[in-house]
């Protein structure tokens, strides 16, 4: 187990890496880098796609209206942003908010990788289908619309963790559609329960998988 000022050590020094990467061409139209924020230590990790135009012009993951609705959804389960670690597949903002390609998704993963290392979550929540994709391809799980496979929770052992996979909608997706903000909802119940199991687990000395 690392050791949380470990952790965070090693969080920062990563984000300064990040911010000086230059391993694909997303940074030379972005005004920041986006690594990542939140409890280094958390249970519960959150991955999304890549920064939009607030979060390139402020260097934080989610906080225009998709990251509003992100808290709505943590606080139904009793959690704020403080509780969780919050990142993105890619670190600068794709131009235009277009899709990442294949080559700047492997360029940037690697950083993603060492922060699910760093963090050791016990749930894990995939915002979308192209961080879904990403993260179900260990196992490997393949997909045609998130729909599909949307509040499954997948068992896996992840960069040498046990953990949970519960691939979900973008909340953005769900800023004009009331059915799946439904369904966000709804996977978003079924996250906080896999946490709450986690934790009686351990509380009575029970291994998860
Ligand atoms: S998107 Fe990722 S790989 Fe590309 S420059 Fe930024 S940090 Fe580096």
């Amino acid at each position: 187990m690392v050791e949380e000022t470990g952790r965070e050590v090693a969080m920062e020094r990563l984000a300064a890496v990040i911010g000086e990467c230059r391993k694909c061409p997303l940074f030379e139209d972005a005004h920041h880098a986006v690594p990542g924020e939140g409890a280094v230590g958390a249970d519960l990790m959150l991955i999304g796609e890549a920064p939009g135009k607030q979060e390139d012009l402020t260097g934080r993951p989610f906080v225009g209206r998709a990251g509003k609705l992100l808290e709505c959804l943590l606080s139904g389960i009793g959690l704020s942003r403080d509780d969780v670690f919050i990142a993105n597949i890619v670190k600068h903002r794709p131009p235009g908010n277009r899709d990442p390609e294949d080559e700047e998704i492997r360029a940037c993963t690697p950083y993603l990788e060492e922060q699910i290392r760093i963090v050791g979550p016990k749930v894990i929540v995939m915002l979308g289908r192209h961080s879904s994709r990403y993260i179900l391809s260990f196992l490997p799980v393949e997909f045609d619309r998130i729909t599909e496979i949307r509040g499954t929770v997948y068992p896996a052992v992840l960069f040498g963790h046990p953990v949970r996979l519960i691939p979900t909608l973008h909340p953005a997706a769900a800023l004009y559609n009331p059915a799946y903000r439904e369904a966000l909802e709804e996977d978003f119940r079924v996250a906080g329960r896999e946490l709450a199991e986690g934790r009686g687990a351990r509380d009575t000395g029970l291994k998860g998988q």
